[in-house]
């Protein structure tokens, strides 16, 4: 069956036009070169779309000094660190402008953030760039036992990830894809994990893809209750993974676990490989910087910095994802020459509490309530008891008073209790020591 679904997959990538599985091959070679091999690739990638942006592209000729009308040229890696960093409400704020002009916009993609620290952008893809991230995709997938066609479970907080719509379009993608279930982690108690075990024992899932601290919970509670789940292939993304939920995850399920880190923004970054040491850098399809006071580093933490490889639609030029972590030159012990984050450090998430024991994800209530209210900028939302809630507000320039009543609502109907609320109006949210904004936090201990 899982080669009939391969086939399927083949036919209507061919139909489409996508060119997906024949970029595979292509991230498979470069994995298996060695880094100088894979510091040229990069090199010549990051000439050609620097210099296609900063030629074409009007937010980028808008940072030119001199002649515009000079074909932009890119000397040297020293040249690309002095191009200034972009932001994220660079985006925000220059979406047109950042937009290729020759490239039809109704032909792009969009991906919007999930918008864990403030409110969503939107990144629009062109197709080529798509079938090639789709394509590394498949192949680190594959790294963590997962193929097109297998069994697969989402333990999982967004819903955008998962095909949910039930055109048949849709349900002959979800087949081509593979068999799958959704269990989502906006909220957890011990009769929720009870009938996700249940479901999970019957459906018998090859992979089981999951936020950390919601399996780690999961985890916790099948120890406690004293049952097994044999499940062979499990990664986790999304969040930052804990050692102690490392451990905890790979001793109730009797398995090695899988650490990745992808953005919507640009896609599949980094997947352990399974000498577990770290992550490897999806080097076809980004180049990583870790830069600390703008100076790049290695073996210390760092601020990530990213430049996708392909996307002429919205070139993303040393974009400031503002996430933290620590590249290392030490070579791996796997073999494979792609660039090694040891650790990424900076997404942390907080889980709200409520006094019956049920656990909420903060993941879970920023892609639900935040989405909701564009009027908001940024937030943070602090539970400092039980039923006592603080939320600082950046006001966006779309605010009304309005948006404040409605947001105490969502959140109240989203914990399923009456709260009271301690409202701050602050100028900006400031980020925690590790560079990442946190965007719950729960002070119950
Ligand atoms: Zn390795």
């Amino acid at each position: 069956m899982n080669q009939l679904r391969y086939l399927a997959n083949v036919l209507a990538d061919f139909q489409r036009g996508d060119t997906r599985l024949s970029y595979v091959k292509h991230v498979e070679n470069l994995s298996k070169s060695n880094p100088e091999d894979i510091r040229a690739f990069q090199w010549q990638q990051l000439k050609r779309i620097v210099e296609y942006a900063y030629t074409t592209n009007p937010f980028y000729r808008s940072r030119r000094a001199g002649a515009l009308s000079a074909a932009f040229t890119l000397e040297s890696l020293e040249h690309f660190r002095t191009i200034p960093l972009l932001e994220r409400e660079d985006i925000r704020r220059y979406s047109e402008e950042l937009l290729d002009p020759q490239i039809d916009k109704k032909t792009l993609i969009v991906s919007a953030t999930g918008g864990t620290t403030d409110s969503p952008i939107r990144i629009f893809l062109d197709r080529d760039c798509v079938a090639r991230r789709r394509a590394a995709t498949v192949f680190f997938s594959r790294w963590f036992g997962f193929n097109v066609g297998d069994r697969v479970a989402f333990l999982w907080g967004a819903k955008q990830d998962y095909a949910g719509s039930d055109t048949l379009r849709s349900r002959i993608r979800r087949w081509a894809l593979g068999p799958g279930i959704f269990l989502p982690t906006d909220m957890l108690n011990d009769e929720i994990f009870r009938a996700y075990y249940v479901r999970l024992r019957d459906f018998r899932p090859k992979v089981l893809q999951a936020y950390p601290t919601p399996l780690y919970y999961f985890s916790c509670f099948l120890e406690r209750a004293n049952l097994e789940l044999p499940i062979s292939h499990i990664n986790v993304a999304a969040e930052y993974l804990y050692d102690y939920q490392r451990e905890k995850i790979e001793k109730v399920f009797n398995s090695k676990i899988f650490n990745w880190y992808g953005t919507r923004e640009l896609g599949h970054l980094a997947t352990e490989c399974q000498e577990h040491c770290g992550l490897h850098v999806n080097a076809f399809g980004v180049f990583l910087e870790v830069l600390r006071n703008g100076v790049p580093v290695f073996d210390q933490v760092g601020e990530i910095v990213l430049t996708d490889l392909w996307n002429k639609a919205m070139p993303l030029i040393r974009y400031r994802i503002r996430d933290t972590g620590v590249l290392t030159t030490r070579p791996c012990p796997c073999g494979s020459g792609l660039p090694l984050l040891l650790e990424v450090s900076g997404r942390l998430v907080d889980t709200f509490k409520k006094r019956d024991g049920t656990l909420i994800p903060g993941v879970a209530l920023t892609s639900r309530v935040i989405k909701e209210h564009d009027g908001i900028k940024k937030m943070q939302i602090i539970q400092k008891d039980y039923n006592f809630f603080n939320l600082k507000i950046v006001k966006g320039e779309r605010f009304r008073n309005e948006d404040l009543d409605k947001l105490k609502e969502s959140i109240c109907r989203f914990l399923q209790t009456e709260l009271l609320f301690q409202i701050d109006w602050v100028d900006d949210i400031l980020p925690e020591k590790s560079g990442k904004v946190r965007f719950c936090k729960s002070e119950i201990k």
